[in-house]
């Protein structure tokens, strides 16, 4: 089913919406993180950058020993990875040629700053693939497992940030996707991306 309204936007299949916000293509699907073919993909790592479970396992499970090696050079240089930063390594085995590790909050009710440092994990990844000249990224979820942020909260800082980042000017990226790997997840994320972008459904 392709249905597009008067906003230009397309609603490509049920679980797939887009949208083009200043010469960027962004879109929200429902898929798997590793197997996305975007320049980079985005892990919603730990401080320790030593794996985990959710989607931090499955990266490193799909990628190999390479990304572990890389994760733990950088460590032993600059330390554990502050919340609401951004490094980026090479990919191993995956299909994207890079992997941007960010770290998330973990949710504690919100009076301790977890909307700014959520904000921050998604503006320092745009900001390191801009900056590393990648055309496409791919994000998953990020604090929304493990960590506990309420996912109706996390999707609406989620689609701000990417869509005030995207606005704020041309950068060398041309693609942005949200990759969500469950369908209530999904929803809450398209729901956000009509609110943000002011949409009607
Ligand atoms: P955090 O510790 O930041 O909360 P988690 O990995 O526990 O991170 O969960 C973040 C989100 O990633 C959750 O919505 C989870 O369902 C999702 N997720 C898990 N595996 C994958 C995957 N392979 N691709 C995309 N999303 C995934």
């Amino acid at each position: 089913m392709l249905l597009e309204n008067g906003k230009g936007v397309k609603t490509v299949e049920k679980e797939s919406v887009e949208a083009i916000v200043n010469q960027v293509r962004l879109s929200v699907i429902m898929g798997d993180i590793t197997q996305q073919e975007t320049d980079a993909i985005v892990n919603a790592a730990n401080p320790s950058l030593m794996g985990g479970g959710g989607v931090d396992g499955a990266i490193h499970r799909a990628g190999g020993r390479a990304i572990l090696e890389e994760c733990e050079q950088i460590v032993s240089r600059q330390g554990r990875l502050p919340t609401g930063k951004a490094v980026i390594t090479s990919s191993g085995k995956l299909k994207a040629r890079y992997v941007i590790h960010t770290v998330g909050p973990i949710w504690h009710g919100g009076g301790r700053g977890e909307a700014g440092l959520l904000a921050s994990a998604y503006r320092e990844s745009l900001k390191l693939a801009a900056s590393n000249n990648l055309s496409s990224i791919s994000f998953p979820s990020i604090s929304t497992g493990a960590y506990g942020y309420p996912v109706d909260e996390a999707s609406r800082i989620a689609m701000d940030t990417i869509v005030s980042f995207l606005r704020q000017g041309v950068t060398s990226l041309r693609e942005v996707v949200m990759v969500l790997f469950d369908s209530r997840t999904f929803r809450a994320y398209a729901l956000a991306f009509r609110e943000v972008l002011n949409i009607s459904a």
